[in-house]
């Protein structure tokens, strides 16, 4: 991999955060978010036959020509969808690309396109005038506990001067059709996940920078989606964001504090190198879930973990719930007229015959 994708990858914070967030009782799951350990690099050490990961090539090429389109010849459709959906006024035409040259732009590397990033609130927040969009705004969290350098990168950013004060705004570009209320459900609250991430990001960024009462962060933000059968833009305008800004805020913290008890019981890594890193992922304890086989690469093997301990997780969180802690096993021969033998099992059978009179 080059290098800059390589740092790049090793800075991104979006997509650690939202792999946390999947499964934050899952210590395996925390410490590769934290320790940014590919879950499938792990998932291929346990099984060397693990399917490779990885986005669709023809995916990461559609949403990269779709941001092109936004973008190129000084961002006209982006200025012209956003200016049709009123998240800036029909005089803004103000735009500046904060895009890296391995992202189509022309800005070095993502050192470059942080300082670019913080400079533009820097002068924003000192007065200077702006009306319009920025692409690929780069801030760096100053926060070190959670993850060693966090860097975000904002699709677009909308600014607007509003009683000569300026009023910023995230956008998040994705190429899936927006369908009205028919958008995909789960499509659309990862977006705003996703964008409740960069209000905060954006929050810490302008207070460290000494900025916040400067320039204020809306709490709604906007969409830039595909029309249905073509790569226009259709731009969705006043998305709420104040839940997904609690979320993240309140992850954030609960991220950090997975790190400390992480620190507390592995070390924190720092001399590690990356297998030790790996054996830290493959060794800390597992919790699996439902939602495990939608995003993990480890879940065939957690899935087959649980199975041979008998966990009723394997039939879903529900029947989990209902077994509380009990193995299928030992459900199996409570219900077959064995006697339970503890208080616990008891309760299983009582709620068992509440809801199958025909069990003995
Ligand atoms: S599949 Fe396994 S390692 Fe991955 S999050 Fe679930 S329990 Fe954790």
């Amino acid at each position: 991999m080059p290098n800059n994708k390589k740092e790049r990858a090793r800075r991104e914070t979006r997509r650690r955060f939202e792999q946390w967030a999947r499964n934050p009782e899952c210590q395996s799951n925390v410490a590769s978010a934290v320790h940014n350990v590919k879950m499938g690099t792990a998932a291929r050490r346990e099984n060397p036959d693990a399917p490779q990961d990885g986005q669709s090539v023809f995916a990461l090429e559609r949403g990269n020509a779709f941001e092109a389109s936004l973008i190129n010849n000084g961002a006209l459709v982006l200025l012209d969808a956003l200016r049709g959906a009123e998240v800036i006024s029909k005089t803004s035409s103000d735009f500046v690309d904060h895009r890296t040259t391995s992202n189509g732009g022309t800005l070095a590397n993502l050192d470059a396109a942080t300082q670019s990033g913080h400079a533009f609130l820097t002068a924003l927040g000192e007065g200077q005038k702006f009306n319009g969009a920025v692409s690929s705004l780069t801030v760096r969290i100053p926060r070190g506990v959670m993850l060693p350098e966090a860097t975000l990168i904002i699709d677009v950013l909308s600014v607007q001067m509003i009683n000569d004060a300026p009023v910023i705004a995230v956008g998040e570009i994705k190429t899936y059709a927006d369908q009205g209320g028919h958008t995909h459900r789960n499509d659309l609250a990862t977006a705003r996940a996703q964008m409740g991430l960069y209000v905060h990001a954006l929050e810490i960024t302008l207070d460290h920078l000494g900025l916040s009462d400067a320039v204020s962060v809306a709490r709604h933000g906007f969409l830039i989606l595909t029309h249905p059968g073509s790569n226009q833009p259709s731009v969705r305008s006043g998305e709420d964001l104040r839940y997904q800004l609690e979320r993240a805020r309140r992850g954030f913290e609960l991220m950090e504090e997975s790190a400390i008890l992480l620190e507390g019981a592995y070390g924190d890594g720092d001399d590690t190198d990356d297998i030790g890193l790996l054996d830290l992922v493959l060794s800390a304890p597992t919790h699996f879930t439902d939602s495990c086989i939608a995003f993990c690469e480890r879940a065939d093997a957690c899935y087959k973990k649980a199975l041979s301990a008998g966990d009723g997780i394997v039939l879903g969180d529900d029947v989990s719930r209902f077994l509380n802690g009990i193995s299928l096993q030992r459900a199996e021969a409570i219900m077959s007229n064995q006697q339970p033998k503890t208080p616990a099992e008891a309760d299983l059978l009582a709620r068992l015959q509440s809801q199958l009179p025909t069990l003995p």
